[in-house]
């Protein structure tokens, strides 16, 4: 177990910039999650802390020591990749135990490891097939054994998951929290599923371009997100997003949408009559009316999705969507009062979030 520190990490390939000065410490033990779209240097930021890829400016510190210098194999790093290969002439035991093999570990070692790694993994029972007779859940795990059974210092994941299918998905990560709590190991973990990473971070960094736009725990990276990027991308459905002005009247702040106007009680703020973007929540919309004058959408159409209704109504010249409990009974074309709490409503300002609130790990940009 150890810390990671990274420090100003830049990256171009030829014209591209794939990461630009990021700056991130993860905690001995923490899960640490780089979540973000395709392309936005996630991928190349953990092949840079394994030493695959030779960073152009910045450094990488394993417990507070520099390992820019050190081969991949040095660092004591394991990584397990999106499209993991086991070796198919070999059992589930020799592929867990290969890596050791080449380390010249005594074999009455590689023999205990083994067998410990399967029992955290619960794949006893598979350790003398071959890979050709193991399902994708299974053989993911065998793939996992592989950088476990070394005991390394670093955990680093990419995409692990992406080749099993939705249901798959939802357990074997949910043994991958089990698995964190067992062994204890520093874990980087890229995905590009934000459901993903906010179930598994200890810690989120949010990325994008080549730039981190938000670090923080899964519920503060939520409640605070940090620019509309990452209000915007964490968080399904979508975060109602308005571009419009502020208006001070009568000791209320009242925010002029387009076609429509929400009060955001007595929030003050220097920022004149500048445009700016608010946000609401799906799930912080009520359908109905509330203490104050209410806004009125019209319903276009109804999403049920068992569970709850995603109500896709028109606010002013707006789209908006609301979060509904699944017995709600609304019909399209219907006129319905909302009622927005202000304390719930995020307000950016040239895509920044304003009044930081307390209680974030951190943030950069
Ligand atoms: P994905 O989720 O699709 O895997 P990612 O966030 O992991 O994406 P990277 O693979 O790190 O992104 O790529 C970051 C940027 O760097 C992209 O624009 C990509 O095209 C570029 N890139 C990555 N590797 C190379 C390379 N070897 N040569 C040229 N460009 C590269």
């Amino acid at each position: 177990m150890a810390s990671l520190t990274l420090k100003a990490i830049t990256k171009r390939f030829g014209q591209i910039l794939a990461l630009h000065g990021v700056d991130l410490h993860v905690d001995h033990g923490e899960f640490c999650v780089l979540v973000g779209p395709s392309g936005c240097g996630k991928s190349t930021l953990l092949n840079i802390i394994a030493g695959l890829i030779q960073q152009d400016e910045g450094s990488v510190l394993i417990d507070g020591q520099s390992v820019d210098r050190l081969a991949p194999r040095e660092r004591d790093v394991a990584m397990v990749f999106q499209n993991y290969a086991l070796y198919p002439h070999m059992t589930v035991a020799q592929n867990l135990g290969f890596g050791l093999r080449m380390r010249d570990v005594p074999k009455q070692i590689i023999r205990e490891q083994v067998l410990e790694t399967a029992r955290i993994l619960g794949i006893e029972d598979l350790l003398d097939r071959k890979p050709r007779g193991l399902s994708g859940g299974q053989r993911q795990r065998v793939a996992m054994g592989r950088a476990l059974v070394r005991r390394p210092r670093l955990f680093l994941l990419d995409e692990p998951l992406s080749n099993l299918d939705a249901r798959l998905r939802a357990s074997v990560r949910l043994e991958l929290r089990h698995l964190h709590r067992e062994i204890q190991s520093t874990i980087v973990y890229v995905t590009h599923d934000q459901v993903e990473a906010m179930t598994l971070g200890d810690k989120v960094v949010v990325m994008r371009r080549g730039k981190v736009h938000q670090i923080g725990w899964p519920e503060t990276i939520y409640a605070h997100p940090a620019d509309t990027f990452v209000a915007t991308f964490i968080g399904s459905p979508e975060m109602n997003l308005y571009r419009g002005r502020l208006l001070h009247k009568d000791d209320r702040t009242h925010f002029q949408g387009a076609g429509f106007s929400l009060d955001i009680g007595g929030l003050q703020l220097n920022l004149g009559e500048s445009e700016l973007e608010v946000g609401i929540r799906p799930e912080d919309i009520a359908i109905g009316h509330g203490g104050t004058p209410a806004l009125k959408a019209k319903i276009e159409m109804i999403s049920d999705i068992g569970s709850e209704k995603y109500i896709h109504a028109r606010l002013g010249q707006e789209s908006m969507t609301i979060r509904a409990p699944r017995e709600a009974a609304f019909q399209p074309g219907q006129v319905v009062p909302l009622t927005v709490d202000p304390d719930r409503v995020h307000i950016f300002h040239e895509g920044r979030r304003i009044s930081w609130p307390a209680g974030s790990c951190s943030s950069s940009k």
